[in-house]
């Protein structure tokens, strides 16, 4: 199975059309469109299309369209490059690394390129895993071909690495290359070359298969393939189950999301509604139904989770304790400064005094003028509990760039190793655990200004970004 070779014409003469398009004004003609459609994606057509003008009155919008199309190609063309690049630089960094220290590499180079891209590390990691498959010695060379030529679209490919991912998974961890190879043949047979059917590989004339159409034969190859991925993607939802919090503090309120199994979660909304509604019933005036459920919701979890604990030795309740920021002039109600949950957001100055009230909240006073809040230091390895919270008021998030776990569930590293650094504000920050193991395993570095409160962190192939996450005030 190969991808036919794309219709030549020589570079020199789709340059010498760009002078020609310009000499009019930046008006391309339908003859030459047809010539660009037939060379395919690439730097020289880029270069042509680049000096159309696009908006030109003599431009009909059916020329317009294709031109419309002949861009979407560029884009496909650009994207199968960066997955080449992105796969290229995941085995030099690869080969670099020391064999002791593979998962904490594999970890830093999601995060590197993370920044590097400004896509954040989860959404590296899956390029990176599509980047393996859907790259010219990928097990999807011809799904890589194709993108190459502007043939499929970008999201196409990623459906198909997604699939062949979800087939090479369930062939195990004993599989052989050549089983892999084996179920990504058979999908690209089954769909790629269907998808690009209505293709003219000499023209580049047609329309590549519709996104819906496409998804929904790659779902159908992929369970011909492997007949039992659909109890594996069952068991697979199962494991991803879990409860989430979002907070939305310029409204006062927070969302939690829970991922259940159908089943429970329909169980679960049911007796929420049936007594809801009842209770709806007695006093239709009352809150409406949806209120209810939120209410029932907060008790029922409450209670349960109490009895819970007594029934059974779960672990105790953690002893973090909220912090809540605000200067001591809003506390006293002689202004309305500002005030803050660390790792929440800014609150009501009103809200925060009545918070500050109450014994469960830890209250960090910070001068109204520079935003600093006191110090505490420490000669031990250990911080102390007062540290600790003054660390988790003063950076909410792991100061890591971009990650946004919150500080009370980090570990607090020493900037500086301990005893060379001393356990004190300066040399303390909170890392998640896999930012932490960057740090210790990866050579990433981090340095802190202390005046600005900022960290620039440095990546082992010297990408440096600063975390700026602006203090509490
Ligand atoms: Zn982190």
């Amino acid at each position: 199975m190969s991808v036919s070779p794309a219709a030549s014409v020589a570079p020199s003469s789709v340059l010498a059309l760009r002078e020609r398009v310009h000499a009019r004004g930046g008006l391309i003609l339908e003859a030459e469109i047809d010539l660009l459609r037939a060379q395919g994606p690439g730097g020289a057509v880029g270069y042509v299309l680049e000096g159309v003008f696009g908006d030109h009155p003599d431009l009909s919008a059916a020329l317009r369209l294709q031109l419309v199309q002949l861009w979407q190609r560029q884009g496909a063309w650009v994207e199968a490059h960066e997955l080449a690049q992105t796969r290229a630089f995941e085995q030099q960094a690869l080969a670099d690394a020391p064999r002791d220290a593979f998962d904490a590499v594999r970890g830093s180079i999601a995060a590197e390129l993370g920044l590097m891209t400004g896509s954040g590390a989860g959404f590296a990691h899956s390029r990176l895993e599509a980047a393996r498959l859907v790259s010219p010695t990928g097990l999807l060379a011809e799904t890589h071909q194709c993108l190459l030529r502007g043939w499929i679209t970008s999201s196409i490919a990623r459906m198909l690495a997604d699939a062949a991912g979800d087939l090479i998974d369930g062939l195990g961890s004993k599989a052989t290359l050549e089983q892999m190879k084996a179920v990504t043949e058979q999908l690209q047979a089954r769909v790629l070359f269907t998808s690009i059917k209505d293709i003219d590989p000499a023209t580049g004339i047609g329309i590549p298969r519709a996104y819906a159409s496409a998804r929904d034969a790659i779902n159908r190859a992929v369970n011909r393939i492997d007949p039992d991925r659909a109890a594996r993607r069952k068991a697979r939802a199962h494991h991803e189950r879990g409860v989430f919090f979002r907070p939305l503090p310029d409204e006062g309120l927070a969302i939690i999301t829970a991922t259940l199994p159908i089943a429970d979660a329909t169980e679960m909304f049911e007796h929420l509604s049936d007594l809801a509604q009842s209770l709806h019933d007695e006093t239709p005036d009352g809150p409406t139904v949806a209120q209810l459920r939120a209410d029932i919701l907060v008790s029922a979890v409450c209670r349960a989770v109490d009895l819970l604990r007594d029934g059974k030795s779960l672990p105790e309740r953690p002893t973090w304790r909220v912090g809540l920021v605000m200067d001591l002039a809003t506390l006293m109600a002689l202004r309305e400064g500002k005030s803050e949950l660390p790792g929440i957001g800014e609150i009501d100055p009103e809200l925060a005094r009545i918070l500050a009230e109450d014994a469960q909240w830890q209250t960090f006073i910070h001068s109204p003028l520079t935003g600093e809040i006191l110090d505490q230091g420490s000669a031990t390895y250990r911080p102390s509990e007062k540290l600790r919270n003054f660390i988790r008021a003063r950076d909410p998030h792991c100061t890591f760039p971009g990650c946004r776990k919150r500080s009370h569930r980090c570990q607090l590293d020493h900037i500086t190793p301990f005893p060379t650094g001393p356990t004190t504000r300066a040399n303390l920050h909170p890392l998640c655990q896999h930012h932490h193991n960057l740090k210790t395993h990866a050579q990433w570095q981090a340095e802190r200004d202390h005046e600005l409160g900022t960290t620039t962190w440095t990546s082992p192939h010297g990408v440096a970004v600063i975390a700026d996450d602006p203090p509490p005030f």
